[in-house]
């Protein structure tokens, strides 16, 4: 038993838009989707999107009590703030830790999210994830710069990779969390675990002080976290680089708010650009347009709540679109759905609307406007709530 769906715009991702087109869903798949008159639809959204599930993939959801606690800095002060992340962590009880897990998710899913990259903490949120109605890769987060410490995170490794079964819908990874927290050698290991691994990567110019002139204000970060004994743990950026993108399956590099375009990378390399978490420290301008123009892979994500005022990635989009308005909508809905899916090593499975894959959509109300390109009605700032299809099943009833 199949059904259609039709509403003003249909936005395959793979394909150009559809005025009034349909997408038909037989039990978990997309049967067809097609232009407007070919399938008579048995349900019409009227003025709205239907467009492919929303990739979010990076967020940190064990961090979603702390909205609006930790202020973001300017990015000469960027160790400032990770020292508040530090501190909020140490008030959180491992209970309080689930209850903002599940918080964040439900933000997530309410925003049409069907696919999650997180990065979590002994790996904590598996479980809530696994258990609900979304895809995901979920991060275990390694850190470690001494070496104690590094050969703690390092057994954990090898428990997760060896314990850690993917399911239908959840798949396990590795993210050794930064340059400057993690010592080289547990980086290198991550890489060549066969998981997926994201690492925070020149998130602030004191990053690179540190990787390249043992400098800066992360120096003293790392002197007053008693970790900072010697330089050798630190990696060298360029061999991280040239090492995750040749070992790992999947390597986000997240932020790279400091990385010049000009490098080379494989096509397993993701940039994961955050574009309100970017502008809330104040960064100069992100090279998301350089890499692209490169050929490297850029997605959006959100981030967590420490940094970012919500979870919804589609308002990330907008965001872009209100400070870039000449960056073309198709990319920007691509680096929102299909890229991320790419990035997460899903993109057989969703993050477009085509035949065969997984009936992951959402429903999102457009405005009562005009406009050239459609894509414009789409990322115009406009509120309404969005209903989610996940494997061919409405989240809550229609
Ligand atoms: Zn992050």
């Amino acid at each position: 038993m199949s059904k259609t769906c039709t509403a003003r715009w249909v936005f395959p991702v793979s394909g150009p838009p559809l005025a009034n087109g349909t997408v038909t869903v037989r039990e978990d798949r997309v049967e067809a989707v097609l232009p407007h008159g070919e399938r008579t639809p048995d349900e019409d959204f009227g003025n709205a999107a239907i467009i492919p599930g929303l990739v979010n993939p990076h967020t940190h959801l064990d961090l979603s009590g702390a909205r609006g606690l930790i202020p973001p800095t300017d990015p000469d002060h960027f160790t400032d703030w990770l020292r508040g992340v530090i501190a909020y962590r140490r008030t959180r009880t491992p209970e309080q830790v689930q209850a903002d897990i599940r918080d964040g998710l439900a933000e997530c899913l309410r925003a049409g999210t069907t696919l999650i990259g997180d990065i979590a903490s002994e790996g904590a949120s598996w479980e809530p994830l696994a258990a609900s109605r979304v895809r995901a890769v979920v991060f275990r987060e390694l850190i470690g710069l001494g070496g104690e410490r590094a050969r703690q995170s390092w057994v954990e490794m090898v428990r997760w990779q060896t314990q850690q079964r993917a399911t239908a819908t959840c798949r396990p990874a590795l993210s050794p969390h930064a340059p400057y927290s993690v010592r080289w050698a547990l980086i290198q290991a991550a890489c060549r675990g066969g998981l997926p691994v994201a690492i925070h990567w020149l998130e602030s110019p004191g990053e690179s002080a540190l990787i390249e002139t043992r400098s800066g204000p992360f120096v003293t970060f790392l002197s007053d976290l008693g970790i900072w004994d010697t330089a050798e743990p630190i990696t060298d950026a360029a061999y991280t680089l040239a090492h995750g993108s040749l070992h790992a399956p999947q390597f986000l590099l997240v932020h790279a708010n400091y990385q010049s375009a000009d490098v080379n990378v494989r096509p397993n390399t993701t940039i994961v650009y955050c574009p309100r978490t970017h502008a809330a420290f104040g960064h100069p301008p992100h090279p998301f347009r350089d890499f692209l123009a490169r050929g490297v892979r850029v997605c959006l994500g959100t981030d967590s709540l420490a940094s970012n005022p919500d979870l919804d990635i589609l308002a990330e989009a907008r965001f872009v679109r209100s400070r870039y308005p000449d960056f073309p909508g198709d990319q920007l809905l691509r680096m929102v759905t299909l890229s991320g899916a790419e990035a997460l090593g899903w993109a057989d499975e969703t993050g477009s609307l085509d035949a065969g894959k997984s009936a992951d959509f959402v429903v999102v109300p457009l405005p009562d406007a005009d406009a050239p390109d459609s894509h414009e009605l789409l990322l115009a700032d406009h509120a309404g709530e969005r209903r989610t299809m996940f494997r061919g099943q409405w989240r809550s009833a229609p």
